[in-house]
């Protein structure tokens, strides 16, 4: 009988020899967290355990004073015999795969992931093993991502058009991840670029733990109208809806999220433009994904679980999809911004 190095309980994905839970959703003694999104890092953990780059960012949001401690990619951490390693997500800065080994058995737990490598965070990087938890939030075929590097092209043309018709660009991404990748990669010759002061405390969390970023600053209280139709403001999805946005008139509104590829979720989200960027992988990541693991059995997470786990096992795997309490990339244009 194979031995389980990770149970799916009420609490969250446990690994009962290590005693240890990996992004559990309820308050437990020790959690490894994979990343610091908020449907993954809860509040209330006795104990957490994570990569550096999540370290501040994790003690913005849950708080200075919690117990934590961090474990670079790659470096071995032995609780109980169980060896427990961390390998690059390609998610967001710090996302990492979680590698559990015990007794000749290797289980992988992905958190969230995608394989192109957006140039911010440390690329993907596949881990052999015998067993893959994987998340399918784009476990469609109709998701196709193209290469970033269009989509910040589409991006620079949308804010130099704006720029032209006397208009503020804001453009909607998630707090943390998106919306640094958005500031490091669009054109800085175009105009000023600004943040909305969530994104501002995210990104400087990042940067106190040696993250590179470009500099880009909060939106001032006070601010030249000349010098704001030129610029491009990122804001968390939620800012769209507030009163934060009504000094900025006249705007052009956008949302950088992998939502965007379908058409209707655009219009019933109230943003003048659509742009097809995720963090997650697409159809043929995920595929990839599973497939360089190696591994025969997958339990699939969140997304498209049914269909996704109903495929995998039509290409011969053992796959079966579980109930977890996260919420891919739905945060995303739902995130309430706890931060503002
Ligand atoms: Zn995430
Ligand atoms: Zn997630």
């Amino acid at each position: 009988m194979q031995t389980h190095l990770i149970e799916f309980r009420e609490e969250g994905l446990y690994c009962p020899q290590a005693d240890i839970y990996i992004d559990p959703w309820k308050p437990v003694p020790k959690a490894i967290v994979t990343h610091a999104h908020s449907d993954h890092a809860r509040w209330g953990m006795q104990y957490y355990l994570s990569h550096p780059l999540s370290e501040q960012v994790l003690r913005y949001r849950l708080g200075q004073d919690i117990h934590l401690e961090t474990l670079p990619y790659h470096k071995k951490l032995t609780i109980h015999g169980v060896s427990i390693s961390l390998h690059p997500a390609g998610h967001i800065p710090g996302s990492s795969q979680v590698c559990l080994s015990y007794g000749g058995e290797r289980w992988v737990v992905s958190g969230d992931y995608k394989l192109e490598d957006d140039h911010l965070s440390t690329a993907f990087e596949p881990v052999p093993c015998h067993v893959f938890i994987t998340e399918s939030t784009f476990g469609m075929p109709v998701y196709r991502w193209k290469d970033q590097h269009s989509v910040f092209e589409e991006i620079n043309a949308w804010w130099q058009q704006n720029q032209q018709m006397g208009k503020t660009s804001i453009l909607s991404a998630y707090s943390l991840g998106k919306a640094q990748r958005i500031i490091q990669h669009v054109d800085p010759s175009i105009g000023p670029i600004y943040l909305h002061g969530a994104v501002a405390n995210v990104s400087e969390a990042l940067r106190q733990n040696g993250l590179p970023l470009f500099q880009a600053s909060k939106l001032p209280s006070k601010i030249d109208k000349t010098e704001i139709v030129k610029s491009l403001i990122i804001a968390p999805p939620s800012a769209l809806n507030s009163p934060w946005i009504q000094k900025l008139r006249p705007y052009s509104t956008g949302i950088a999220s992998g939502w965007m590829a379908i058409r209707g979720t655009k219009r019933r989200k109230s943003a003048d433009r659509g742009f097809v960027l995720s963090d997650h992988a697409d159809w043929e990541g995920l595929n990839q994904a599973v497939e360089a693991t190696g591994a025969q059995k997958i339990y699939v997470t969140h997304g498209y679980t049914a269909s996704f786990s109903r495929w995998l096992r039509e290409k011969g795997l053992e796959a079966q999809e579980v109930d977890t309490l996260y919420e891919g990339e739905l945060a995303e244009i739902s995130e309430s911004a706890p931060d503002n």
